[in-house]
């Protein structure tokens, strides 16, 4: 008899990240396969019309087209839902960015008002600059490392409001606590883009969020392969909300996609914590450096907002920002004069890239605009990877000289 308890919810709750990680949400088929196997199939057969007609009525379980859901995605988003402190439920799909654009289109209106720090991942800003104003919505930018600017900001038609922290690619944090306690005040839904900070880093739910995105092509991925994303928050959220959306609009997750990402999530916390080791260790070493202007990493002590940091993360993430003097020229100079780190936009892959935000991510912004928000010309982004935190150091002292 093949153990057919690896989908047992009630025991998965009590296990540690790293026992969810390995085990979580697996179901196995007749066939007892030690790993979660891949279901690469888009329709499902019936054995009679009746169950067909039980099944899309919601009476009886069971899947029945993959666009909704299917095994390898199911076992992807119990997996994720155990990992996420505070989650009830998850919905995957085939991006982050798809993940962000459900999270705010699945229940917002024309007339509706929406806050989002300034700071924000490029395609993020995107859609709430271009896409939401021609959908009727009003969209406010604000710097939300100000306390007071977040009440100011709500106005009787709030209906959301959308930060990342540590944001990108500035790694400005914001006080999840503090902001969450004004949107609950105003029945605001908070959503917080988790991605920089990483599962597990930060708990969003739990510091008073409603809803969590992530990017799998990030750090749960890891290794730079697929695309993927995900939603995460309450039960009748997901459910009533965000899933009708995501049915019928079709940015449904590949089954292989979710397939690679659950065999990554096996080593999720011992990648995590390389990750962050090397990630602080590079960080001093650029600070000590004479030639660098400034390093933001949000647990060094001198990040502007290292107390917030210090109170709602338990660990600072992979990703760096820093400067030198000499602006574009003196970074393009580092950059190209790396032999280790590549030269990439991606981030949390285990191969250490960096990036120039002015010309790359951020380069719709007008020069103005990137100095109001604090990505200079001489800014670089690096995320750090999984290689010898020396050879790292080396590759960059020796780039910098
Ligand atoms: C990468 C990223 C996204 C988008 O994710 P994709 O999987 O590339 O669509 C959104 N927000 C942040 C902060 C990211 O880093």
């Amino acid at each position: 008899m093949v153990k057919r308890n690896a989908d047992n919810k009630t025991l998965a709750q009590s296990w540690h990240p790293e026992t969810v990680q390995v085990r979580g949400g697996t179901k196995r088929s007749e066939f007892g396969e030690t790993s979660e196997a891949i279901f690469l199939n888009s329709g499902f057969c019936y054995d009679n019309a009746e169950i067909a007609e039980s099944r899309f009525n919601g009476e009886a379980p069971g899947y029945v087209y993959s666009r909704y859901l299917n095994p390898t995605l199911d076992m992807l988003e119990q997996r994720l839902t155990l990992m996420e402190e505070g989650a009830e439920a998850c919905c995957v799909m085939g991006s982050g960015m798809a993940a962000v654009f459900a999270s705010l289109m699945s229940h917002l209106r024309a007339g509706d008002h929406i806050i989002a720090h300034r700071v924000l991942f490029g395609s993020c800003h995107y859609i709430l600059a271009e896409i939401c104003p021609r959908f009727g919505m009003e969209v406010s930018f604000i710097d939300g490392t100000q306390p007071n600017a977040w009440e100011e900001a709500m106005r009787p038609n709030t209906k959301a409001v959308f930060i990342e922290t540590p944001a990108n690619p500035t790694l400005d944090v914001l006080d999840i606590a503090h902001i969450a306690g004004i949107c609950n005040a105003h029945q605001v839904m908070l959503i917080v883009d988790n991605i920089l900070a990483g599962n597990g880093a930060q708990a969003p739910l739990l510091l008073g969020a409603d809803v969590v995105v992530y990017s799998t092509t990030k750090h749960m991925d890891g290794q730079g392969r697929t695309l993927g994303g995900a939603i995460l928050g309450s039960e009748s959220f997901i459910k009533e909300t965000v899933l009708p959306f995501h049915r019928h609009t079709g940015p449904a997750l590949s089954p292989f996609n979710a397939w690679v990402v659950l065999k990554s999530l096996e080593t999720y916390s011992l990648r995590m914590a390389r990750h962050q080791s090397n990630a602080l260790a590079v960080a001093n070493a650029l600070e000590a450096h004479p030639d660098v202007a400034h390093v933001h990493y949000p647990l060094l002590p001198s990040h502007p907002h290292y107390d917030v940091a210090r109170k709602q993360m338990n660990g600072g993430g992979n990703m760096i920002a820093f400067s030198v003097q000499g602006g574009k020229k003196a970074a393009f100079s580092l950059m190209n004069n790396l032999q280790l780190i590549d030269i990439s936009n991606n981030l949390g892959d285990s191969k250490s890239l960096i990036t120039h935000p002015a010309t790359t991510t951020h380069a719709t912004l007008t020069t103005e605009a990137q100095e109001a928000i604090g990505i200079g010309a001489g800014m670089m982004r690096l995320s750090v990877g999984l290689e010898h935190v020396d050879d790292l150091i080396a590759d960059l002292i020796n780039a910098l000289r």
